[in-house]
């Protein structure tokens, strides 16, 4: 099992000149996170636009090389040889105040700060019942392992600063990142990863993070809600301020157990692919990638208790690996 999974590995690393040229056309919806030779990087993949491709900007964006990074984009194009992809079209915009973002990041700085005090990290059912994760660690040397990791991480258009990195003691290999920036990693995990494979898994719960998905898995549920609780008909912009209260409650009210349901397959895809570059860009060995989740899933493979927010759909292991195999070659290949 372990030789076949090494040969799988190097087929994907043999390089650009082994990939084929796509004519399928993928679409992209990112942010621009870096600048690689004269391609713009998002979604951790490069993208070029294409000689006559169509190019719509917002703010400081007036051409494809003016995008700041840190903006929205948009990409429709096609996959080349080289693994890069080419842009038929481009829409570039600021990373603007979405519906709902400061109500579900005070959410969440509210959750934190009840971490804080409690020294643990806990989750309420629905009858008050308090299941602790373990204690919250803020110092020593994990947390400083931990945090050293995370900084490196962080994408350029953001400052190290904006995170808050906390250690939970427990034996579990497990990690997640809120939406309002604090990160939680458990101490297993630490325990058993060196720091090439503990960025990849910080990198990923960090993506979720950057690229909000929380916000966007949680929208529609908190229309839905919004709904029931008898404000209908409120469309995105015309909430008024008895609304806007009533949409932090169900926030609240959500905050906790969005935490267990995980987020979508597509996001999880995103959170993987852009993951990888943030810990690539950091200097990291990224080809340790696929392994990893070879390890997760022969620790967690089957009848596992424990919500893993990393590890969230472990049926799905397999395919995330290979999914990265992929990713070595298109974007990693020539390293
Ligand atoms: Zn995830």
């Amino acid at each position: 099992m372990r030789a076949a999974f090494s040969l799988l590995l190097c087929a994907a690393l043999a390089g650009p000149a082994a990939l084929a040229q796509e004519t399928k056309e993928l679409k992209l919806d990112g942010y621009a996170e870096w600048r690689d030779r004269g391609a713009l990087v998002i979604e951790g993949q490069r993208v070029r636009l294409a000689p006559g491709g169509r190019f719509k900007g917002g703010g400081d964006a007036r051409d494809f090389a003016s995008v700041p990074l840190g903006y929205e984009v948009k990409v429709k194009g096609t996959r080349q040889r080289d693994g890069s992809i080419l842009a038929r079209e481009v829409e570039a915009k600021p990373n603007g105040d979405a519906l709902f973002e400061g109500e579900l990041k005070r959410a969440f700085d509210e959750q934190e700060t009840q971490f804080r005090r409690a020294g643990r990290m806990f989750e309420q059912d629905d009858q008050g019942r308090m299941e602790s994760y373990g204690r919250l660690l803020e110092r020593g040397p994990q947390v400083e392992r931990v945090r050293r990791i995370a900084a490196r991480l962080v994408p350029p258009y953001m400052e190290p600063e904006d995170f808050r990195v906390y250690v939970v003691e427990n034996k579990e290999w497990n990690a997640m990142a809120a939406p309002n920036r604090s990160i939680y990693v458990f101490s297993g995990l630490l325990d058993a990863m060196d720091d090439d494979e503990v960025a990849i898994v910080i990198g990923h719960e960090l993506a979720h993070s950057t690229h909000e998905h929380s916000r966007k898995g949680f929208k529609k549920q908190i229309l839905i809600q919004l709904g029931a609780l008898g404000l209908i008909g409120i469309a995105e912009g015309a909430i008024d301020s008895e609304g806007w209260k009533m949409a932090a409650q169900v926030l609240t009210m959500l905050g906790a157990s969005a935490w267990s349901s995980g987020y979508g397959r597509s996001h999880e895809d995103q959170a993987d692919r852009v993951g990888l570059r943030y810990a690539w860009e950091a200097g990291y060995d990224v080809t340790k990638g696929p392994q990893l989740w070879q390890r997760f899933a022969d620790k967690y493979g089957e009848g596992n208790k424990v919500v893993n927010f990393f590890f969230s759909d472990h049926s799905q292991s397999l395919i995330r690996s290979r999914n990265l195999r992929q990713e070595l070659a298109y974007n990693y290949g020539a390293q």
